[in-house]
């Protein structure tokens, strides 16, 4: 594979900013110092330009517009290196089978390496696999605690005994944590007073629930001794009960994403469909809570949630499904929220990068460039003007959720195990090159994630 020099640029990594040059060989970081002088097959001039940890996105779905094969390209586009995709069994599949069929799919297509949580839609008879999949290099498995008229909520009985499965089987809990009985009822009576879609679809899955559900969640895993995750925060009530659990020493992890961080319930009035996700999109006074709590180490990652959707303005809001592509812009997104002070650079890193690899066992084979680690890595412009648009995005989606906003700060050269995937916006990867990664989730004391 030979050796790269990523020569002249600032690296940020591990809390710290250095002008130093980067030295690849065969896939590995093997030197990191000021002024290498070694003749590499290549040299990347990153004079004036970033050199950070490739992003690690732990929350993606490529069972939508965007799959196994497509998912990672947008992403890398994006600056992503390292995936986690939710493998979703649902009733009436195995969690095992299941959990190959994405493995076999992802070795085949994927450009970038990827690991799997496992999604239990019927816990009651999956959960018996969990040994079985953690065997397999599968350490996390979320439950769904609302969308009961969908048939995918765990009730109570059935969360308490998989994270006590989960405990003696060495693994991690995550829970998509809204009250979703009382989201029911809500949205019934909605239906039956005929509030339109749009503005039923916030009142009926208020911060509260989210609140309520977080609550719940974390209280049942104090109880099992099982870590716990939580991915979409997005309510600052909910951080707030997050907060206290950490206090306390609680292994309990909390992830928001950056539509969260950078749409609010108006968006929603306006985009209606494009913007239907869940939980949904919050006040204003939500979204700055969010940024200080990114700074702050309230939370400890961003990740995309990307689940790209063929969605219109116009549709119909009550049938159209949830989510939206999120992958390609969230490191362009958390950087302009850095360019406008909500957080440091170094901070930035460690939410997009550090933590997510810290947290499910990934660290230091990813999410720094320290000797020995993989050398994955992205060149950032940090000066460079950029307007998204859906034309120039990658996703197989029909939008994008920031048709037009202007940001500052594009990535321009992603590299993953010292291969460069996408130059300039020019793709270089071909499919068949990713390597599946065992996690080990939810091992890291609270207080050790800075
Ligand atoms: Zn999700």
């Amino acid at each position: 594979m030979g050796t790269v020099l990523v020569a002249g640029g600032t690296v940020i990594d591990r809390g710290r900013r250095s002008q130093v040059d980067v030295l690849v060989r065969d896939g590995k970081i093997e030197r990191v110092a000021a002024g290498i002088r070694a003749s590499a097959d290549r040299t990347i001039d990153a004079t004036g330009l970033y050199v950070l940890p490739g992003v690690i996105d732990v929350h993606t779905h490529p069972v939508y517009v965007d799959d196994l094969a497509s998912l990672p390209v947008t992403a890398a586009h994006g600056g992503v290196t390292t995936v986690v995709h939710y493998a979703y069994a649902k009733p009436g599949t195995g969690l095992v089978e299941t959990l190959r069929s994405f493995r076999e799919e992802a070795e085949r297509v994927s450009i970038l390496d990827f690991g799997l949580h496992g999604g239990l839609f019927d816990p009651k008879r999956q959960s018996g696999e969990i040994p079985a999949a953690v065997a397999c290099g599968v350490t996390s498995f979320k439950m769904f605690m609302t969308y009961a008229k969908l048939g995918w909520m765990t009730d109570d009985y059935q969360l308490m005994r998989t994270l006590d499965l989960l405990r003696r089987a060495g693994g991690m809990g995550m829970v998509h944590a809204e009250n979703g009985l009382a989201t029911d009822y809500l949205e019934d009576a909605c239906n039956e007073a005929k509030v339109d879609p749009v503005d039923a679809f916030v009142r009926t899955r208020p911060a509260a629930l989210e609140a309520e559900a977080v609550g719940r969640a974390i209280a049942m895993a104090e109880v099992a001794q099982c870590p716990l995750y939580l991915p979409h925060v997005s309510a600052a009530r909910a951080l707030d009960v997050v907060a206290a659990a950490r206090r306390a020493g609680q292994r309990v992890y909390a992830e928001t994403c950056p539509q969260y961080l950078t749409l609010t319930n108006r968006d929603l009035l306006e985009k209606k469909a494009l913007l239907k996700i869940g939980p949904p999109l919050r006040d204003d006074a939500d979204r700055k809570a969010l940024w200080s709590g990114l700074a702050a180490g309230a939370l400890d990652t961003v990740a995309s949630d990307h689940a790209a959707k063929d969605k219109r303005v116009e549709d119909d809001f009550f049938a159209a499904p949830f989510g939206s592509p999120q992958a390609e812009t969230m490191l362009q997104l958390v950087h302009d929220g850095a360019v406008r002070g909500l957080l440091s650079l170094e901070r930035m890193v460690r939410v997009l990068s550090e933590n997510p690899a810290r947290i499910f066992g990934l660290y230091p084979m990813k999410g720094t460039l320290t000797p020995g680690s993989d050398a994955d890595l992205v060149v950032f412009d940090a000066r460079a003007r950029a307007r998204i648009e859906h034309r120039t995005q990658h996703s197989r989606a029909s939008y994008t959720a920031y048709e037009g906003r202007d940001v500052v700060g594009t990535p321009v050269l992603t590299m993953q195990r010292g291969e460069i995937l996408v130059e300039r916006g020019e793709l270089r990867a071909k499919p068949g090159r990713a390597r599946f990664l065992a996690t080990q989730a939810g091992r890291i004391d609270v207080r050790e994630l800075s």
